[in-house]
């Protein structure tokens, strides 16, 4: 296992923008060569540490490896068009998957051995250093711009939105609807980020997650569910029910597989824009934001779709909401979500909701308000008494 001695360089953020790409059939015969020639490359590394560990109690590193590299093209010449960091960068990846090994038995716990990975499973190629593996040309006319590879030349891109930072890495990957995509990693300098910070807002909101609503504010609005998150969810259930009705092996089996795949890509992208221009709003608009702190991860295993699909959204929705605040100079505080909706904003009584009760109406101080306002009024409180700036928030007069 090799070290982790890195020089204890401060860490510019960083920005990662994914566009489009469109190689012509011969670009995309070679990358498809060079990812099964990865996925290769791959399991012999993987392969060549487990023997060595297994059979010498020997842990090999990046450098040892990455040294045989070059050996390797001489033995097996088909290797050598594919661009050496991309080579590299394999090696790498095994080296993650055994640094994460080593971590989680030094946790105690008994993980399974790094596997090896079928080349279905094999669809992107990363390419470091900017400039010399990959180059990026932006056309004079809009949105058009090109991908220079290493060995492979330039390849058409869709340049959908402005990139701003200096390019660090470029990973180019195949979605399992045969769609090729780049990320572009970028580090942002501090003028990078000055240019994305907005007008201070003295505007502050709490956020409720919800199922019936996406979400609710403090304000009274609401976010509600965009109808295709219920459209698409028929869609996925019919699609998947044809694919596990069809023969193994027959021509409407892969049929049913694309029509699968391209369901869950356009699940994801009408998502990821709900998601962002939502975002994109309240950021623009609230300078504090209060949300609630929830453990998605143990809530994604719903067998119920309906609520993975919404836990999916939710997760999404925070980290972006947390990444764009910080990028426009914005404060988001995550709260403990226990008892949010139990508790009374107004005095702080606290009494059994179940869900099917959509008002809360507090014995004790009489106040009658809507279950999810009332919850985000509580998740903004809890917000800004954590950030030490108020107590509190009253709401309007309680009406009895
Ligand atoms: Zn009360």
């Amino acid at each position: 296992m090799s070290k982790q001695e890195q020089p204890a360089q401060e860490k510019k953020p960083t920005k990662t923008y994914q566009f489009r790409l469109y190689p012509t059939h011969k670009q995309e015969l070679l990358l498809e060569n060079w990812l099964l020639l990865c996925c290769e490359t791959y399991n012999a590394a993987l392969d060549e540490r487990k023997s060595a560990y297994r059979m010498a109690g020997v842990s090999l590193s990046y450098e040892d490896q990455c040294a045989e590299l070059p050996g390797c093209k001489q033995v097996r010449p088909d290797l050598a068009p594919v661009p050496a960091q991309v080579l590299q960068d394999v090696v790498k990846r095994v080296d993650l998957a055994f640094a994460a090994f080593f971590g989680r038995v030094e946790e105690g716990k008994t993980p399974g051995f790094p596997r090896f990975k079928s080349r279905f499973r094999y669809h992107s190629l990363t390419f470091k250093q900017f400039g010399n593996s990959f180059k990026l040309h932006v056309e004079g006319k809009k949105k058009r711009g090109k991908l220079e590879l290493a060995k492979l030349g330039l390849v058409k891109m869709v340049l959908h939105r402005k990139l701003i930072g200096t390019p660090k890495t470029a990973i180019v990957k195949r979605a399992p609807t045969g769609k090729w995509f780049v990320n572009v990693t970028v580090e942002l300098s501090v003028k990078d980020l000055q240019e994305k910070r907005l007008l201070p807002s003295d505007e502050a909101v709490g956020i409720d997650v919800g199922l019936k609503t996406f979400a609710y504010l403090s304000t009274e609005e609401e976010i509600a569910n965009p109808r295709f998150f219920r459209e698409d969810e028929v869609k996925l259930a019919r699609a998947q029910r044809k694919l596990s009705r069809a023969p193994k092996g027959s021509k409407e089996r892969d049929r049913a597989r694309k029509v699968v795949a391209r369901t869950h890509e356009r699940i994801a992208n009408r998502r990821k824009n709900f998601i962002e221009q939502e975002v994109n709003q309240l950021v623009a608009r609230f300078g504090f934001l209060a949300v609630e702190a929830l453990v998605v991860r143990n809530l994604v295993k719903n067998p119920k779709l309906a609520k993975s699909i919404a836990d999916a959204s939710w997760s999404m929705f925070f980290t972006r909401l947390v990444a764009k605040a910080e990028e426009a100079g914005r404060q988001v505080v995550k709260v403990n979500p226990a008892y949010t909706s139990q508790t009374c904003s107004a005095c702080g009584h606290r009494q059994s909701m179940p869900l099917s009760v959509r008002v809360y109406e507090c014995p004790q101080c009489g106040l009658v308000i809507h279950r999810d306002h009332n919850g985000s009024l509580n998740i903004l409180a809890d917000g800004l008494h954590a950030c030490g700036r108020a107590g509190r928030v009253i709401p309007k007069a309680p009406s009895l």
